[in-house]
């Protein structure tokens, strides 16, 4: 006789807006591949006022874990039990995973970076970077590449956050041993000479807004700069086709959104996912 379960193990994401989300693409690409028919990953929208709402549902319907996005990832901070390092040191979480109750954040938006850099060839170690934004993803990028022995990095910001962005810089300087500069973004940003790795870490030219791109001068671009997007829809920025046109090396999101997704699964399942399997899933949705 066939076994009869029927029980759901749930796992998804809380954001504000979030039908744009490819993740439920991606982890139950994976949860199939995997053969782990019962899990599903859910896109749920939440309010940010009901985000203490939403995390006493997670707990009473006890899904395995939730990922946050925009807006949630500082809010939910209140709600967690244990932080892993990285995620007190970026103050932001997009990986909660639940056991019995208890929630430990995590942050794999770094972590998922620091994969897709080394995929690319690239070791950030005694590299000069510059990260355009200082919101959640460069947090956690800045981050991860300072402990992972970046030699300097500039970060370069609109006014309107600057508070949060020096709270940034002062992060780094008591936990790291990077040199930090912060740029206050008024004109088209011209990137230094010596510049090894550039990073669009903000929201410009993701979906809806695709010919948007950076404020930067792209005549300074070299061809001996590589060029890192984290947007992963659309793939092929108007940023990336500026950097493309200077020769230099570049990587769309898709394999740090990858990646960070296959951490999250591992996080919840304890199983390691077929990156393959994912990114073919993620090309389809996208085509
Ligand atoms: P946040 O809203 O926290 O940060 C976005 C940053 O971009 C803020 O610093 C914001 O400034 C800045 N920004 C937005 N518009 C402009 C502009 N016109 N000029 C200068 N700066 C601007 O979002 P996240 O950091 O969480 O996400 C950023 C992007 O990274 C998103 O597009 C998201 O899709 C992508 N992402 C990709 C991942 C992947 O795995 N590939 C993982 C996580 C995120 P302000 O707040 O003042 O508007």
């Amino acid at each position: 006789m066939k076994e009869q379960d029927y029980l759901d193990h749930l796992v998804g994401v809380f954001g504000h807006p979030v039908a744009e989300n490819p993740g439920v693409v991606i982890q139950e690409a994976a949860f199939r591949d995997l053969g782990l028919r019962n899990w599903r990953f859910l896109t749920i929208n939440v309010d940010p006022d009901k985000l203490g709402d939403a995390i006493l549902g997670l707990k009473a319907m006890k899904f395995r874990g939730i990922n946050c996005t925009i807006p949630h990832k500082i809010g939910v901070l209140k709600y967690i039990d244990v932080l892993s390092p990285s995620a007190k040191l970026i103050g932001a979480v997009n990986t909660i995973i639940n056991d019995n109750g208890v929630l430990t954040g995590d942050n794999t938006d770094g972590k998922g970076f620091m994969i897709a850099l080394e995929s690319a060839g690239i070791s950030p170690k005694d590299k000069n970077v510059v990260v355009l934004g200082a919101g959640g993803a460069a947090r956690a990028i800045c981050v991860e590449l300072a402990l992972a022995g970046a030699r300097h990095l500039t970060i370069v910001n609109i006014p309107k956050d600057i508070a949060f962005g020096e709270s940034l810089v002062r992060i780094l300087k008591e936990n790291t041993r990077v040199a930090v500069d912060y740029v206050s973004w008024v004109d088209a940003f011209k990137i230094p000479a010596g510049t090894d790795i550039l990073v669009n870490a903000t929201s410009i030219g993701l979906y809806p807004n695709v010919n948007d791109k950076p404020n930067i001068d792209y005549d300074t671009i070299t061809k001996d700069m590589y060029v890192q997007d984290v947007i992963p829809n659309p793939a092929f920025t108007p940023f990336l086709r500026e950097a493309e046109r200077r020769g230099s090396r570049w990587q769309n999101g898709m394999q740090m959104l990858i990646n960070q997704a296959a951490l999250n699964i591992t996080m919840w399942t304890g199983l390691k996912p077929n990156k393959e399997v994912m990114l073919k899933a993620l090309e389809e949705a996208l085509s």
